[in-house]
């Protein structure tokens, strides 16, 4: 799961595709990436970069001995939705024009430094997560419609009266249907990293929104560990 958007700037488990044939360039590319965290793969031609899949992030190099660039960005593109950055050497604008109307999430040209790069895929990573939520601003689960910009709740089409708090617990267990979330997480995204206290009341909280959304079977509880939403409600 996507870590609740607080992720993009954790690397840790970024998995990034380098896709280069230039031996040279590559070594400082994975160095440097795997120095910001970044989980380094590296393929030198097109065969390897189609068998190196799936990956998170994949860093393009357009110009490969074994297949035109732009084919490689189609065949990538039917197989994976990974954000891709190409590479482009000076000068070249109308690959750059090509990438960029094939779907490239962004470019870099040669030569460029590890720091500009990884500021690009940052860049990438915010604008690909803030998409993500905005196809979270409405959700529906079995008879449940959450909408998170009016911060409501309706069960069967009909609106119910939840707190803030429920409806903070029900939208944060709706992020991950069938995921665990521990009662730290959602102590912290629902109370706030900095409350300190028993996570006692979270299941008075969970209990009331339970009655509320009329179905106890919903959102379950993992004695000692946490709760989920059930992935495909009735
Ligand atoms: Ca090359």
């Amino acid at each position: 799961m996507r870590d609740h958007g607080d992720a993009i700037d954790d690397t840790s488990h970024v998995r990034i595709l380098v896709v280069e044939d230039d031996d040279p360039i590559a070594a400082a590319l994975t160095s440097g990436l795997a120095r910001e965290g970044f989980d380094v793969q590296r393929a030198p031609t097109a065969a390897a970069a189609l068998n190196a899949l799936p990956t998170d992030f994949i860093l393009l190099d357009l110009g490969l001995p074994d297949r035109d660039g732009t084919e490689l960005f189609r065949a990538l593109r039917a197989v994976s939705d990974a954000p891709i950055i190409m590479v482009t050497a000076r000068g070249a604008e109308e690959e750059r024009v090509a990438g960029l109307d094939l779907g490239a999430d962004d470019y870099v040209v040669k030569p460029f430094g590890v720091r500009e790069l990884v500021a690009r895929i940052n860049a990438v990573m915010r604008r690909v997560a803030s998409h993500d939520l905005d196809a979270l601003t409405t959700q529906s689960l079995g008879a449940i419609d959450i909408d998170r910009r009016n911060r409501t709740v309706a069960v069967n089409g009909k609106r119910i009266a939840c707190t803030p708090k429920e409806f903070g617990i029900l939208e944060f267990l709706a992020r991950d249907p069938g995921a665990v979330i521990t009662r730290q997480e959602l102590l912290d995204a629902v109370w706030g990293p900095h409350w300190f206290g028993t996570t006692k009341m979270m299941d008075v909280h969970v209990a009331s929104l339970r009655r509320k959304l009329g179905n106890g079977d919903l959102i379950e509880t993992l004695r000692g560990v946490g709760f989920k939403i059930v992935a495909n409600p009735q």
